[in-house]
């Protein structure tokens, strides 16, 4: 069974004696040339017996900061991680590269972790991952009294922070570890946090002595996008066709009932998609998970339920259906592409009802006004990521407190620079229309007003007499949606909470109203451009795929690699990532030697796999 933890299997042997150095494990264990920014210093903090607390970003390379000194330390590291999928995975990969590592919770039985504890004791152990509420256990402190321990590190640290989304009472208790194990250094690690989160993280878990390491928050290798929504389902279609044929990504929806209806959508189109949301059994939601971290290509549909602790290297887009309620649901989400740093593309479509489905929703929440405040804040800003005719990563980037000092060139608004136009009369018209029909009305009813319609409803209104009746005519329907969408995210209308959709004036239109104030709005794109893939730009996802010229040879490698992968029971990135199999193909190793210089292949994975590697390779010519 994949998650049994056979210790038979584990060579105990470790030099012991002279301590190795960090650089040293990075290559012969993980088969790493270099640290990254920021790994290096980390990893030499903690090696040296001090704590510190790391803020990187999603895929920046957090599990190296504690694992290297666990292997570099002596004494058995104590992982404190939240998530039983992600711990198990994590121990499985490790124990691929040889590194003797285990984990402690409650999906085990007693057999099981009595054998686990028994290695722990005898010092057979590497690494130990353990759920915080088991951690927090006084028989589990009394049995880490009794051992060796190299240092704690504590995943996911924003779970201690009660303002987060994530927050776990059992972290809070994690700080005793502090008066409990004097001596033996801690590291936090999080992607997601602030500066006031951050030193909320410090001091709730006693590491105010802690150095901080904060890494930049870019992911230059994902590709921002964001269009107008005008048939979601066909841009979702030509994205993935253009752009992501056999890849796997995420799609994310607002509703369960649209998780469904697009997951049938993509099945129908002969996609791998399979739907993840709350309303689905524990069993049908593990098993989805399960596939789509295990097989190739699958396209996961689903709600924000589905996400945290997704720890899958190689997904190559994340596209959202719906728009998330902030800037750090957006990052968050469209963070878990890309993690292996190759081209990623995180896509997304909006639409005035999003906006307006949005501001319903948060104003009709339960909550204290300040509360709702800092949410429309938050809306705000991702509202003004969609509407930005500049860089969007360096808008993104600037809202965590990042520079960006040029324009990234990697995102769509950097690609095809947006053009504007002068809206102010649009813009009086369309107000004025608001006024005039009473603030009670949406916008299809006031598109229509403007456009002079002739339906009946505008007749028995009178509003066919209006002043704005019939003096919009210059604009299209789409594009005066596109004008109130504008309106509304920029705070110049708001949607009645109440009303149906109803559009009201604000305070801030009315020097607009009054003449004193122009205004530039976006041009839309036409539709047709949707296909901009197949136009001359290159597709961003495909970057792997673009550069093997030898399909063949890839194909037989990931053969190989899958062949492997289920013979262990492991998902095949496990094995090796694409970035490796993509090494291997390009410097077509011949002996078991020259395999060691590619990228990815440590020592154990080497003696396991090298000369089923090395035939596929020779098998090629
Ligand atoms: P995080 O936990 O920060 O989201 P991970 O620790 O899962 O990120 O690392 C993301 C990916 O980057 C993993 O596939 C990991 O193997 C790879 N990685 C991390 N550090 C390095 C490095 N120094 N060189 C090459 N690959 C690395
Ligand atoms: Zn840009």
């Amino acid at each position: 069974m994949f998650f049994d933890q056979d210790f038979e299997q584990l060579s105990t042997e470790r030099p012991t004696g002279q301590q190795k150095d960090p650089e040293q494990v990075l290559h012969e264990v993980f088969g790493y040339e270099t640290f990254r920014p920021l790994q290096g210093d980390i990893i030499r903090e903690v090696v040296e017996g001090r704590d510190a607390l790391v803020l990187m970003p999603t895929g920046g390379g957090k599990s190296l900061c504690y694992q290297v000194p666990a292997l570099v330390r002596p004494g058995t590291a104590i992982v404190v991680s939240p998530l039983i999928a992600l711990m198990q995975d994590q121990v499985a990969a490790l124990r691929e590269l040889g590194v003797r590592a285990a984990y402690l919770n409650s999906t085990m039985d007693f057999e099981q972790a009595r054998a686990t504890e028994y290695a722990l004791t005898t010092g057979e152990l590497d690494l130990l991952y353990c759920a915080p509420e088991r951690l927090i256990q006084p028989r589990t402190i009394d049995l880490l009294h009794r051992v060796s321990i190299s240092l704690f590190a504590i995943d996911e640290a924003h779970c201690v922070s009660q303002w987060g989304h994530d927050f776990r009472s059992d972290y809070l208790q994690l700080s005793m570890l502090a008066g409990q194990f004097p001596g033996i250094p801690r590291i936090a690690l999080t992607a997601t946090a602030d500066e006031r989160t951050r030193k909320e993280i410090a001091e709730r878990l006693s590491l105010t002595g802690a150095r901080h390491f904060v890494s930049g928050f870019d992911r230059p290798n994902i590709q921002y996008r964001i269009s107008p929504k005008t048939n979601a389902n066909k841009q979702l279609l030509s994205f993935i066709n253009g752009e992501h044929e056999g890849d796997c990504g995420i799609v994310y929806c607002l509703s369960r009932n649209k998780v469904e209806a697009t997951a049938r959508m993509l099945a129908d189109k002969g996609y791998n998609a399979l739907p993840y949301h709350a309303g689905l059994s524990a069993e049908d939601r593990a098993n989805h998970q399960e596939r789509f971290l295990r097989e190739d290509g699958i396209i996961i549909v689903a709600t924000i339920a589905f996400g945290m602790g997704i720890d899958k290297p190689d997904v190559r887009f994340v596209a959202h259906l719906d728009l998330p309620k902030s800037l750090e649901a957006y990052y968050q989400e469209t963070g878990r592409a890309g993690r292996d740093g190759k081209a990623s593309t995180a896509w997304m479509v909006y639409g005035l009802q999003d906006v307006i489905k949005l501001r319903q929703m948060l104003e009709a929440s339960q909550g204290t006004d300040h509360f709702k405040r800092i949410e429309r804040q938050k809306l705000d800003a991702m509202l003004g990521l969609c509407e930005v005719t500049g860089c969007r990563r360096q808008v993104l980037l600037n809202y965590f407190g990042d520079q960006l000092e040029e324009p990234c060139g990697n995102c769509d608004t950097c690609q095809t620079p947006p053009e504007t136009w002068d809206g102010t009369l649009a813009v009086q018209k369309a107000l004025s229309c608001v006024y005039r029909t009473g603030q009670r009305f949406g916008v299809t009813y006031l598109i229509d007003v403007l456009r002079g319609s002739e339906n009946e409803r505008i007749i028995q209104s009178g509003h066919n007499q209006v002043s704005t009746y019939g003096i919009g005519t210059e604009l299209s329907t789409n594009e005066w949606k596109s004008v109130f969408r504008q309106l509304v995210a920029n705070g110049y209308l708001r949607a009645d909470p109440e009303g149906y959709g109803a559009l009201q004036l604000t305070e801030k239109c009315r020097p607009l109203l009054k003449g004193a104030e122009s205004i530039q709005l976006r041009k839309d794109p036409v539709v047709k451009s949707e296909s901009r893939g197949s136009k001359g730009r290159k597709p961003s996802g495909s970057e792997i795929r673009d550069q093997i010229t030898d399909q063949a040879g890839w194909e037989a490698l990931r053969a190989c690699r899958k062949a492997l992968a289920e013979q262990q029971g492991v998902p095949p990135y496990v094995i090796f990532h694409d970035a490796t199999l993509f090494d291997m193909l390009e410097r077509r190793p011949a002996t078991l030697e020259e395999l060691s210089e590619v990228n990815g292949v440590g020592a154990a994975k080497l003696e396991k796999y090298g000369e089923v590697f090395l035939e596929t390779l020779a098998s090629l010519n």
